[in-house]
């Protein structure tokens, strides 16, 4: 399996993931200090796709794709977080942070660069409005953000959310996944789906 590159970094112990395919580097979600640390690694990404808007995946996000030179994505309802993310000073956010503007805006049926192989999206709101998951059919491989954890899922609470969404996009759209895809989530260690579908108590 095409193991990714994984940092956690910032207030919130936020994973981000940098995933090899073939060769195209995509960063997954800009938690502070993952653009030191990718200069420290001297990895330039060649796409930065950001699962959701909220502040600790964002935070370095317009630094890296400055420095990198590459391209952004995220879901339409993620552009009103990344677009004025002083929007969450009132929920958590502690600073100011710097918009950032998608190069393209990703649903689950457009068309995906032609460098990102196989991969597919999968939307699940209820955590945040436009939750994104990328999904590797082939290396069974799931890049959740804040949808799914092990034993937990994401908090519904914040502006947008919903938990009725949120658990029904899980059980439509990730457990009927195969059993074995191991599960990259936005926070914690990762699980895979046969895992969280037997014994995450709120699936159950
Ligand atoms: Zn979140
Ligand atoms: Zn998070």
């Amino acid at each position: 399996m095409n193991q990714p590159l994984t940092y956690t970094g910032g207030l919130a112990a936020t994973n981000a993931y940098l995933l090899d395919l073939g060769g195209h580097l995509i960063a997954i979600d800009a938690p502070e200090g993952f653009l030191d640390f990718l200069k420290k690694k001297k990895i330039k990404p060649h796409s930065l796709f950001l699962t959701h808007g909220h502040w600790d995946h964002i935070w370095d996000a317009a630094d890296i794709a400055e420095w990198a030179g590459c391209p952004v994505y995220y879901h339409p309802d993620t552009a009103f977080l990344c677009l004025e993310p002083d929007a969450m000073l009132s929920f958590g956010l502690p600073q100011k942070l710097r918009p950032v503007q998608a190069t393209q805006l990703l649903d689950e049926t457009t068309p995906l660069p032609s460098s990102w192989s196989q991969a597919r999206l999968l939307h699940v709101p209820g955590h945040c409005p436009g939750s994104l998951c990328l999904y590797l059919p082939e290396s069974d491989q799931l890049f959740g953000g804040d949808v799914l954890f092990e034993d937990a899922v994401g908090r519904w609470d914040l502006p947008g959310g919903s938990r009725d969404l949120l658990l029904r996009g899980i059980r439509e759209k990730i457990l009927p996944l195969p059993q074995k895809t191991v599960v990259y989530p936005g926070h914690g260690p990762t699980t895979t789906v046969g895992r969280e579908k037997t014994s995450n108590p709120f699936l159950l």
